[in-house]
């Protein structure tokens, strides 16, 4: 709830407003574990708000850390669902990409979290839920590769399981809350959506007015590549896809980032890379090139070294700013949803 609603709520239990600020302040600054611990508030209030509000929606059911310091926390929800975020350092700050659902009904080949389908949608509280547990396992776990005083996720990414915009509005919510100038602040342009190309989402969200950040994951340039990749191109093919994202752009100012994985021979290829050109030539946008993370449950692999800097070259030499990411997070099965699908496949086997 953001901190408009926690005011009405308190007006319901007919407690003074002002206690809605000391709530918030409990729940976004202090990250309470349970109402006891808010002890500023009566007794009697913190018990009326135990018996109404989970302030402890997830629990870390796993963590696992891989050599280049990425985190990547396996939560439980309250029914038992597992979610998934992970941590990735960097210099001077904290990435925390967060999951939108539990499961995930798009089915992208290369991609874990789609092969057991959609459970459920995730509600604000636990995608909020997913900074605020980053948060305080940093605080308790420090890391000395990161500046004290930045114990916290600075930039979130909407990149985790599930498609933000299939559970448009609880998200929307979410990152209104983290982004609230008195809870966590983090900034607008720190926050990046992305989406697997559903044009509805990417349109509704042209009219919104907010400064969040788009990236839309392409993955090939031609229809018939895409659909192979991500059965979601036959709902909205390139061009609708496209489309939408120059009209975006148009309304919005707003630069897209779009994400390319790289699969050997399937579309790393020169062909690929010119066909990309001139679907993406003279608009103002981002290219992110990663190499595939391998998943069990897809036969493919990351294309080498030469291949993707050829890849990344013949991008940039037509004037697209393009970035040739490294996958990180490998030895922590940190690609979207496996880390899930292996406890899952544990739990159905046992
Ligand atoms: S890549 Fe994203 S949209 Fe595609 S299956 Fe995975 S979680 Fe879903």
């Amino acid at each position: 709830m953001d901190l408009a609603e926690w005011r009405a709520e308190c007006q319901a239990l007919g407690v003074p407003v002002y206690r809605a600020g000391q709530i918030w302040h409990g729940l976004q600054d202090r990250m309470i574990g349970s109402w006891d611990e808010l002890t500023i508030l009566p007794a009697a209030l913190r018990r009326a708000l135990a018996e109404k509000f989970d302030v402890a929606a997830l629990t870390v059911a796993e963590v696992r850390e891989a050599a280049d310091g990425v985190r990547k926390l396996l939560l439980a929800c309250r029914d038992g669902e597992l979610i998934e975020s992970v941590l990735i350092p960097a210099k001077d700050r904290w990435t925390l990409c967060v999951s939108s659902q539990a499961g995930c009904a798009f089915g992208c080949a290369f991609c874990a979290s789609g092969k057991a389908g959609l459970a459920r949608n995730l509600v604000a509280g636990e995608i909020v839920g997913q900074v605020v547990l980053a948060a305080k396992w940093l605080r308790e776990n420090g890391s000395a590769d990161v500046a004290a005083g930045l114990l916290r996720p600075q930039n979130i990414v909407v990149m985790g399981m599930g498609e933000p915009f299939a559970n448009y509005d609880e998200v929307l919510k979410a990152l209104h809350i983290l982004n609230a100038p008195d809870g966590l602040n983090i900034g607008a342009r720190h926050i990046t959506i992305s989406t697997c190309g559903v044009v509805q989402g990417i349109r509704r969200l042209a009219e919104e007015g907010v400064q969040f950040e788009l990236s839309v994951s392409l993955h090939a340039p031609s229809d018939a590549l895409r659909t192979r990749l991500m059965p979601v191109n036959q709902r909205w093919p390139l061009v609708r896809l496209l489309e939408a994202c120059r009209d975006y752009t148009e309304a919005t100012n707003r630069i897209i980032t779009f994400e390319y994985t790289l699969v050997r021979g399937v579309n790393d290829q020169p062909e690929h890379a010119q066909r990309l050109i001139e679907l993406l030539r003279g608009w103002k946008c981002r290219v992110n090139l990663i190499p595939l993370s391998p998943v069990a449950e897809f036969a493919g692999e990351a294309p080498d070294e030469r291949t993707c800097e050829a890849f990344c070259d013949a991008l940039e030499s037509a004037r697209i700013s393009t970035t040739l990411r490294r996958s990180r997070g490998g030895q922590t099965n940190a690609a979207c949803g496996q880390l899930r699908l292996r406890r899952r496949g544990k739990v159905i086997s046992q």
